[in-house]
């Protein structure tokens, strides 16, 4: 039975984001950019120390041990650190919170395709600057008036990462009006946009467990600033639901934050990885941006983006491809673990042999 117009016409209706595909069978996945290695071991503790019993009870809705680990972490007050699930509900509760302007929230034409999202589902006008012929943010396009701007650094999917200078210069541009640098990747990156916090009232930098933390499934992402911007986002959160973080959550994140060693080596691992990917896929001919991030932003001058993408995954092999005017021809593939970028290396090599 079709719903009536009358009914529909005030519902509020939105064009989702589209995730990259979960498949349940096994595959070489290299679609959703996540780590191809496990948490730290002090995870597997967390959930050991774990006892059913306890699920009856809520959990903090302070979050405080995870909070206090990460203040820990970063050195700063655990007044500054929010934390969410995932970074996808810290963003959508930041876009909620601080984009509530009448003027335009600027972020890139090519970028996060959840800030488009985040922006009609709030009803939130924005502007989407060019980024140019080599898939840089152009950063003087956003001096000028609006109701705040988001990035990611390194930006999604082009992997290209600006220094800190880079950022410096918007926030310098934009002092009444909020800055959100979405630093889903900056671990394999370079500098984070932290250090400009007590020096920028206007800066949040967001970050997740998903990537570098291995913690995909798991659902954790945070937001760093001053206190009062923190504040703001807590009240918007507290008025939307208390209970965000789940007991299991909150206990192995804070485990996760603890074994620094073990991050920096398995972030270390990747970056080689990736390096040593770059080399090959060039002896291939393939073209791609200066990687800074977990995953690469390839094509190939001589065959089509969008065929070798269906090729790949008829050989269970999985990466992300977008049907895109500006990038329909490029292939964005994670960086997974040395033996899953043989076996993709291995099949571009026959593949275009042919
Ligand atoms: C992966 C990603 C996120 C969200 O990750 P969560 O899993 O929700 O923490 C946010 N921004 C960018 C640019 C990402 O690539």
């Amino acid at each position: 039975m079709a719903v009536r117009a009358e009914l529909l016409k005030n519902i509020r209706s939105v064009e989702p984001y589209v995730p990259g595909e979960q498949p349940q069978e096994k595959v070489v996945k290299l679609n959703t950019n996540e780590n191809p290695y496990p948490p730290a071991p002090g995870v597997q503790a967390a959930l050991d120390s774990l006892d059913p019993a306890d699920f009856r009870l809520y959990p903090d809705p302070t979050s405080s041990e995870l909070v206090r680990s990460l203040a820990d972490y970063y050195g700063v007050g655990e007044d500054q650190v929010f934390v969410g699930v995932g970074s996808d509900d810290v963003l959508s509760l930041c876009f909620l919170t601080f984009f509530n302007s009448e003027k335009p929230v600027l972020f890139p034409d090519i970028t996060y395709s959840f800030y488009k999202v985040w922006a009609e589902l709030y009803r939130i006008p924005y502007e989407c600057p060019a980024l140019d012929g080599d898939f840089r943010i152009v950063k003087e396009d956003y001096y000028r008036e609006n109701g705040g701007i988001i990035f990611p650094n390194p930006n999604a999917p082009t992997a290209i990462y600006e220094e800190l200078d880079f950022i410096e210069d918007i926030l310098e541009h934009n002092r009444d009006s909020i800055v959100i640098v979405d630093e889903a990747y900056v671990d394999f990156a370079g500098r984070s946009a932290m250090e400009l916090i007590g020096k920028y009232d206007n800066l949040i930098v967001t970050q997740t467990f998903s990537k570098a933390r291995s913690m995909a499934g798991m659902r954790i992402g945070y937001a760093i600033s001053n206190p009062d911007l923190i504040r703001c986002l807590n009240d918007v959160k507290y008025s939307f639901n208390s209970y965000t973080m789940s007991r299991a959550a909150l206990v192995c994140g804070a485990a996760a934050v603890e074994d620094r060693a073990y991050f920096e080596d398995s972030v270390c691992r990747i970056k080689e990885t990736r390096e040593r990917t770059k080399k090959e896929l060039a002896e291939l001919g393939f073209e791609f941006t200066d990687s800074k991030a977990n995953f690469l932003f390839a094509r190939h001058p001589r065959y089509d983006g969008g065929q070798l993408f269906r090729e790949l995954r008829d050989a269970d092999i999985y990466v992300r491809h977008w049907d895109d005017e500006r990038i329909g021809q490029y292939l964005r593939i994670t960086v997974g673990t040395d033996e899953e970028m043989e076996i993709l290396l291995k099949f571009l090599k026959e593949r275009l042999s042919q």
